[in-house]
């Protein structure tokens, strides 16, 4: 299903709005093995609706235009769309009622204009129930090409796209697509190790995403390929770096349920990030014990018994203060595992010795403590993040080597 999509609405190229509809569609068109050929983002203009569309029509066999199907002046989707396939509007009498019967049980007066823009349906087309909002969808068959209309708003974008678009368009796989994440490892070396999987298998797309501490490694394997064949190579590629679960944290978790362990962070730099990443996951609680942010020096005297000795002769970033933060933590709070983080994630407080950059990761287990010494690259929220996922892959490294 060769698809373009338009993204109706001048709040998406004003720096309003973030054009979010376009992760939902990518998203529902991979998983559905459907190629989004390529996307286009315009203002509410009528001439520019029909420039896109005419543009997609030529190569495309279904436009989806999201956006433009409210009542105010600037949704005007429907009329440019109906002018540029030269078909009728008309007024559906079952809208209409619909909406009549919403308001009147709201006790509110609907505005006469209000129920005709709102009961506008492009003659044969489809209506695509709402099930969150007011306007419906419209598919339109035209020729042997395909367009849908789509509401804006996200919260109404997504049901009507997966459970009243989607459920209708028996269109083929083009692909299979498998996600992988790969933890600790840049982009490069992630594409270097991947070298003979290529060779294997030149007819796969391979796609490579970067973030803090992981590679988002996805492969689109045409139908004709042997999926489980590239799966295990790749699998073989990244014996241990491939996670088991969705991400770095989840993958904590489950490792430290496994083994009915308990986990706690000690965080300098990081300020909460560690015990914020687990605590999004629901459940986390059989895990977590809880988390102390330890900013000061005092604090980590104080409360983790780091030595003043310690602090005064190496400092608050040392190998020596990550060591004795991580103990403190173990003993007072008698935990399993865990980690401590302290550095300096900048953009002021560095120094020759000690650049910005500088953290010293400490991860704990029942049998031992570790501590390594990363220098991380690019602004305070980067050093932070990249502190929070080394931190979490040195423990899962740590207790998976046990
Ligand atoms: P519309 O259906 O064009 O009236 O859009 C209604 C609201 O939905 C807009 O004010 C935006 O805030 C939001 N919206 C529209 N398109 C998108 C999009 N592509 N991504 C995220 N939000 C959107
Ligand atoms: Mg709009």
């Amino acid at each position: 299903m060769k698809t373009h999509a338009i993204f109706t609405g001048s709040e998406l190229l004003s720096g309003q709005t973030l054009n979010s509809n376009i992760l939902t569609l990518g998203q529902k068109w991979t998983e559905m093995g459907w190629k989004l050929e390529s996307s286009s983002t315009i203002p509410d203009e009528a001439q520019l609706i029909k420039k896109s569309l005419l543009f997609s029509l030529e190569n495309h066999e279904l436009t989806i235009i999201c956006g433009g199907l409210g009542a105010t002046s600037d949704d005007i989707t429907r009329r440019a769309v109906a002018e540029t396939l030269k078909l009728k509007i008309n007024h559906s009498d079952k809208i209409r009622s619909e909406l009549e019967e919403f308001m009147a049980q709201r006790q509110r007066t609907p505005q006469e204009q209000w129920l005709k823009n709102q009961s506008e349906h492009i003659e044969s087309a489809k209506l695509l129930d709402n099930s969150t909002g007011l306007a419906y969808g419209q598919l339109i068959k035209y020729g042997s090409k395909l367009i849908a209309l789509l509401p804006g708003p996200p919260s109404e974008f997504k049901p009507m796209l997966e459970q009243e678009l989607v459920p209708l368009l028996n269109s083929k796989k083009n692909f299979t697509q498998l996600n992988y994440i790969v933890a600790g490892e840049t982009e490069s070396s992630v594409e270097r190790r991947c070298k003979e999987l290529k060779e294997n298998f030149p007819q796969i797309d391979y796609g490579f995403c970067a973030q803090p501490g992981i590679v988002k490694l996805s492969l689109r394997i045409p139908q004709n390929t042997d999926a489980k064949a590239a799966d295990n190579l790749c699998r073989e590629s990244f014996p241990i770096e491939i996670l088991k679960s969705g991400s770095l944290p989840e993958e904590i978790l489950n490792i430290a349920r496994s083994k009915n362990w308990t986990f706690a962070s000690a965080e300098s730099c990081t300020g909460g990030l560690v015990s914020a990443a687990l605590t999004a996951i629901p459940g986390s609680s059989d895990v977590l014990t809880g988390a102390l942010v330890s900013y000061s020096c005092d604090w980590k005297n104080k409360h983790l018994k780091v030595k003043k000795s310690t602090l005064n002769k190496h400092g608050a970033v040392s190998h020596e203060c990550a060591h004795e933060m991580a103990n403190g933590l173990r003993e007072k709070f008698k935990v399993d595992c865990g980690v401590a983080i302290t550095g300096i994630a900048g953009p002021g407080g560095g120094s020759e010795d000690k650049p910005v950059g500088l953290v010293y990761i400490a991860t704990f287990t029942p049998s031992e403590i570790l501590v390594e010494k990363c220098i991380f690259r690019g602004n305070r929220d980067m050093i932070r993040q990249h502190s929070l996922s080394h931190a979490l892959n040195q423990l899962r490294l740590q207790i998976n080597n046990k």
